[in-house]
């Protein structure tokens, strides 16, 4: 479509069948694009989501258009899948959506004001869409924006054959197999929660095993941190977690913090990394903490958890950090380093599916019996 190529008529041409052909450009990479493509669609304020066919977006001002080639899912959608009371809250009046965020795919054209990224780049995406303008972002905290929108929430997403996307959301991904590139959204989440503060020798224990809590565990060990311990209730993840290199792996269901302050010669864990949510592991995340240590938390809680700040934090000098999506680009940098220096993380990845197969991929992920599932929307 001519609006796909408006910045790029040295590039593209337009056929007679309205789609836009490749005229000059250095990768071998296919740049015609279609009127319409496949999209999985939350159309209504139901569980559920519906594999459509619809217009391939335009790229407006300052942003370009991709090419999907992986989509892995998360939690998140999980929540907007079966419309549970956050979704509902979150996103009743968007309807309509295409839902779906950590993305890899190939840019295949330019709107105005773009083109910093080149064709046919392979780019993953910081999927917080910030302002750039207000106090934190003027601020360095861009990823706690004021104004924060999320891609695949607030904005139409990537379970799509194409997606739009501010060109500096982009982060450029050549050399990443298409997943591993995906995987980076939530990877970054991992790495933040780690990298606040030094984590080299010190003692770590990571508690929930799903894939940010895995890729923590192996975040760990490539980083050099002294003793790591993984807690999960269920098995296969903690056999997932040991065979990423936890040093000791524990049953969540337990008594953890007693196993934990034993192992430690009752001194407790330099750093807590809580991935849960779940509250009762949240607790036991400060009862493990040593006097003086810290914990980042990432998991988020179905309701409100009350705390002794006394007794967990004060007295104890403990330092509680809230994680949440990746630094701006601090965080994207840290990953990509660790990914380039050869940390594996594709074993964490237990299922590629194509687009059409959406359903089986979200009975997966509520069943847990999956690490990441990946969607190929190249694969419809
Ligand atoms: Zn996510
Ligand atoms: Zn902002």
């Amino acid at each position: 479509m001519l609006s796909h190529g408006a910045s790029d008529s040295a590039d593209l041409a337009i056929s007679d069948s309205g789609t836009a052909a490749l005229i000059s450009v250095a990768s071998a990479v296919d740049l015609r694009i279609p009127t319409t493509m496949q999209a999985l669609v939350k159309a209504r304020p139901e569980a559920g989501a519906e594999l459509r066919e619809v217009p391939v977006p335009s790229p407006g001002p300052g942003e370009i258009l991709i090419r999907l080639e992986a989509v892995s899912l998360c939690g998140t959608d999980l929540h907007i899948y079966r419309w549970d009371d956050w979704a509902q809250s979150r996103m009743g009046t968007y309807l309509p959506r295409i839902f779906g965020h950590e993305m890899a795919g190939r840019v295949v054209a330019h709107g105005p004001g773009t083109g910093a990224v080149p064709l046919g780049t392979r780019v993953a995406a910081e999927t917080h869409l910030v302002d750039w303008t207000c106090y934190q972002c003027r601020t360095g905290r861009e990823h706690v924006c004021a104004n924060l929108r999320i891609l695949g929430v607030d904005a139409d997403g990537a379970f799509a054959e194409y997606m739009t996307l501010p060109e500096r959301n982009a982060w450029p991904s050549e050399g990443l197999a298409p997943e591993i590139a995906a995987l980076q959204e939530p990877m970054g989440n991992a790495v933040f929660a780690t990298f606040v503060e030094e984590i080299t020798t010190a003692s770590v224990a990571i508690l929930g095993c799903g894939p940010i809590g895995l890729m923590a565990v192996a975040i760990c060990k490539f980083a050099g941190a002294g003793r790591v311990f993984a807690t999960d209730i269920m098995p296969h993840r903690r056999e997932m977690a040991a065979a990423l290199g936890a040093d000791c792996v524990i049953d969540g269901a337990g008594d953890v913090v007693a196993e934990i302050r034993r192992e430690t010669g009752g001194t407790g864990v330099d750093v807590v990394l809580e991935m849960s949510g779940a509250e009762a592991a949240i607790h036991q995340a400060f009862q493990m903490t040593t006097n003086g240590g810290r914990i980042s938390l990432l998991g988020l809680p179905s309701r409100p958890v009350t705390l002794d700040l006394n007794n967990d934090i004060i007295f104890r000098g403990v330092r509680v950090y809230g994680i949440t999506g990746r630094e701006l680009w601090r965080t994207w940098y840290k990953t990509a380093a660790l990914l380039r220096e050869g940390l594996n993380v594709a074993p964490i990845i237990t299922h590629r599916l194509p687009l059409s197969r959406y359903a089986d991929a979200f009975d997966l992920l509520s069943q847990g019996v999956a690490g990441k599932v990946v969607l190929l929307p190249s694969e419809v």
